[in-house]
C-alpha cells in the first residue's frame, strides 16, 4: 500500500510490508521445498478506537494476518508498530509485555478454553501469568468481567462444557479483556455461533468496545457482520490487499472486480430486487504458487494482458479508498453491487 495511507499522527497499530510465509517441507530431512505466500506485503495503518474489518474468502490470508499481527505467527519480513514500538522481533518475555495490550478471540470458543479450568481460572489466567494484583483483586476483576459480558457470578466454579457455544464465546471475551487491551484481533468471533445467538454476541462486543474503548480489527467472512461493525475495510484475495476503504464508501462503490464479486453474493433485503450475481470462474489458485501480475487474474471476468504480468499496486482512487487493479478507473464510482 502506498506511503500516503499513513495517518499524520501516530496510530495505535501499523503495518509495513508484512509477509507471512510458512515453508512447505518434504522428505526424511524435511527439506523446504516451497513456501506458502499466506501474507504478501500487507500495508495498512489503524488509529485509536477505529475497527477495520478484514473480509475475504477462506485462505485468502485473513485469519494469518490477524495472527501474525499479534505475533502468535512471526512474520517472515516486515514490520509491525504498536503503539510506535517495532514488535515484530522482540523476545519472547518483551513480547510478553506487549501482548498485554494486544488480545485476540478466537472462533470457536470450545477450543480456546481449556477445558480443565473454571471459568474463573480461565478468566484470572492473563492476571496471573502477568502478575497482576493479589488474589482479592483479581477476583474482584473477574467477577466484574463476568457481569459485563452478561454471565451470573455462579458460572465462576464452572467449566466450559457447561455453557452454551455463545455463552462460551462470552466467557472468550471476558478473558480478552482481562488485561484492558487497547487492540483486540477478533478472529470470525461469531462464525461458530448459531445464527439466533451471533446478534447477542456481536451487540456485546459493540458495547464493549465502546466501554472499554477499543480499537478493533474484525476478520470475518460475512459481509452483513462487517458493514454492522467497522469503520474501514480492507479486502483480500490469495494474501494480498486488493481493496482498502471506509465502509460506507465501500458499501456504495466497489472499486476491484473482485470486491465486486464478493459484494454481489450478499442476499438482498428485497427479494423482488433484481440481483446481478458475478460468478467467478475456477477456484483460488494455491497460495503456494500464487499467479503472476495481479494474483486475481485466473478468475477476472475483465483481465487483459498487462494483467498477466504487472503486479498492480495498492493505490489511492479517491480520498481514503484505495485499490490494486490496472482498470480501476473502469470501475470508478460505477454503482455497486446493490446492499
Ligand atoms: Fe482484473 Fe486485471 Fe484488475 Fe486484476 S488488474 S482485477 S485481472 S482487471
Amino acid at each position: 500500500m502506498t506511503s500516503s495511507l499513513n495517518t499524520p499522527h501516530m496510530p495505535l497499530l501499523q503495518v509495513k510490508n508484512l509477509k507471512t510465509y510458512f515453508p512447505v517441507k518434504k522428505g526424511l530431512l524435511g527439506r523446504e521445498v516451497a513456501r506458502v505466500h499466506a501474507v504478501d506485503d500487507v500495508s495498512f495503518t489503524l488509529n485509536a478506537g477505529e475497527t477495520l474489518g478484514l473480509v475475504g474468502e477462506s485462505g485468502c490470508g485473513k485469519s494469518t494476518l490477524g495472527r501474525s499481527l499479534i505475533q502468535l505467527d512471526r512474520p517472515t519480513s516486515g514490520e509491525v508498530f504498536f503503539e510506535g514500538q517495532k514488535i515484530n522481533d522482540l523476545d519472547f518475555a518483551s513480547l510478553k509485555k506487549v501482548r498485554a495490550g494486544l488480545q485476540m478471540i478466537f472462533q470457536d470458543p470450545f477450543s480456546s478454553l481449556d477445558p480443565r479450568m473454571s471459568v474463573e481460572r480461565i478468566i484470572s489466567e492473563p492476571l496471573r501469568l502477568h502478575r497482576i494484583g493479589d488474589k482479592k483483586s483479581q477476583g474482584a476483576i473477574v467477577k466484574d468481567l463476568l457481569k459485563k459480558v452478561g454471565l451470573p457470578e455462579s458460572a465462576l466454579n464452572r467449566y466450559p462444557h457447561e455453557f452454551s457455544g455463545g455463552q462460551r464465546q462470552r466467557i472468550g471475551i471476558a478473558r480478552s479483556l482481562a488485561l484492558r487491551p487497547k487492540l483486540i484481533i477478533a478472529d470470525e468471533p461469531v462464525a461458530a455461533l448459531d445464527v439466533s445467538v451471533q446478534a447477542q454476541v456481536l451487540n456485546l462486543l459493540g458495547d464493549l468496545k465502546k466501554e472499554f474503548g477499543l480499537t478493533m480489527v474484525f476478520i470475518s467472512h460475512d459481509l452483513g457482520v462487517i458493514k454492522y461493525f467497522c469503520d474501514r475495510i480492507a479486502v483480500m484475495y490469495l494474501g494480498k490487499i486488493v481493496e482498502y476503504a471506509g465502509s460506507d464508501d465501500l458499501y456504495k462503490n466497489q472499486i476491484h472486480p473482485y470486491t465486486r464479486a464478493l459484494f454481489s453474493a450478499i442476499p438482498l433485503p428485497d427479494p423482488t430486487a433484481k440481483l446481478e450475481r458475478i460468478i467467478l470462474k475456477g477456484d483460488v489458485p494455491s497460495p503456494i504458487h500464487p499467479p503472476s501480475g495481479c494474483r486475481f487474474h485466473t478468475r477476472c471476468p475483465f483481465v487483459t494482458d498487462i494483467c498477466k504480468t504487472a503486479v498492480p499496486d495498492l493505490v489511492e482512487v479517491k480520498p481514503g479508498h484505495f485499490a490494486a487493479c490496472h482498470h480501476k478507473d473502469q470501475f470508478l464510482n460505477q454503482k455497486g453491487a446493490p446492499t
